[in-house]
């Protein structure tokens, strides 16, 4: 918002400001996340996987549809940026900014991160959140925020005329072109915007700028997610540590992050199939039968 207001108010000025404020979307017809069942399921879960996240780097893990996974502070307090694609197609994706408007700027337990169009359907079910005591604070901050996009050596560069390398950014696109063979070229298109996981943020009072603060987690905190889909995940364990001073450079320390994958037993899932991609027709207002081809 600009600190250079240079627009006279309007006579009518306070009436237009107290128009109501609506949640946009009708959310309560969201369809039901399944956190009953799920909660039933964790109770049979038999670890097949792990995977540790160093400081300041990255490492991808795949998770089965119908699997959990674990993310757990091991060691000190450390923030982590969360890539998820559909282990098929990587043009679906997280998509933090629809994930906000469905459920809200932070996200915990019940809560599901959706994909990208056109397939906006949940991707992974949050089921369970060690930091959802903490609510929201006297600053407005919350836990595990879908805003922010990642710390990256281009907003570093314009801001510092530096190159620095273990960005959230760089991290993701390491470790997906070492998962996938492609080039780092190529696997940085891939990178998104994130959840970032454990991370507290939230936006001033005055200048509703985005703020971050000293992340409350700690070592055996975790969040876990049920996978929806065939998901391959890329996680970095942010160089900010707990971002409490700095990012996008070596001051803070940083610690490793665990990544757990988590089966449950056969038949403990009754009833639940992976969602599927969006029904919308894809015509966008094309005329019947003159469909364009996708
Ligand atoms: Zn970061």
């Amino acid at each position: 918002m600009t600190q250079h207001t240079i627009t006279g108010s309007p006579a009518d000025a306070d009436e237009r400001r107290a128009a109501p404020a609506l949640v946009c979307y009708e959310v309560d017809r969201l369809p039901p996340s399944g956190l009953e069942l799920y909660q039933q399921a964790r109770e049979t879960l038999r670890k097949v996987a792990e995977v540790i996240v160093p400081p300041r780097d990255g490492a991808c893990f795949e998770v089965p549809a119908g699997s959990f996974f674990r993310i757990t502070s091991v060691e000190g307090s450390q923030v982590g940026d969360l890539n998820l694609w559909n282990l098929h197609d990587f043009s679906e994706r997280f998509f933090s900014g629809k994930t906000r408007q469905l459920h809200a700027t932070h996200v915990s337990t019940g809560d599901r991160l959706w994909s990208s169009l056109p397939g906006l359907r949940p991707m992974a079910t949050i089921t369970r959140d060690t930091l959802d005591w903490y609510g929201w604070d006297a600053d407005g901050g919350g836990v595990h925020d879908v805003i922010g996009t990642r710390c990256d050596p281009y907003t570093n560069y314009l801001l510092k005329e530096i190159d620095y390398h273990y960005c959230c950014h760089s991290n993701l696109t390491r470790a997906l072109a070492a998962k996938t063979g492609l080039s780092l070229g190529e696997a940085e298109l891939h990178v998104h915007d994130v959840m970032n996981v454990f991370m507290c943020t939230g936006f001033t009072h005055d200048t509703h700028q985005y703020f971050m603060k000293a992340s409350p987690v700690r070592p055996g905190d975790y969040i876990e997610f049920f996978a929806e889909i065939d998901l391959l995940g890329a996680l970095s364990a942010c160089p900010g540590g707990d971002c409490g001073s700095s990012n996008s450079d070596d001051s803070a320390t940083c610690y490793p992050l665990k990544v757990e994958v988590f089966q449950p037993a056969e038949g403990s899932l009754p009833g639940w199939k992976s969602p599927e991609r969006s029904g919308y027709s894809g015509t966008h207002g094309t005329s019947p039968g003159n469909d364009l081809k996708l």
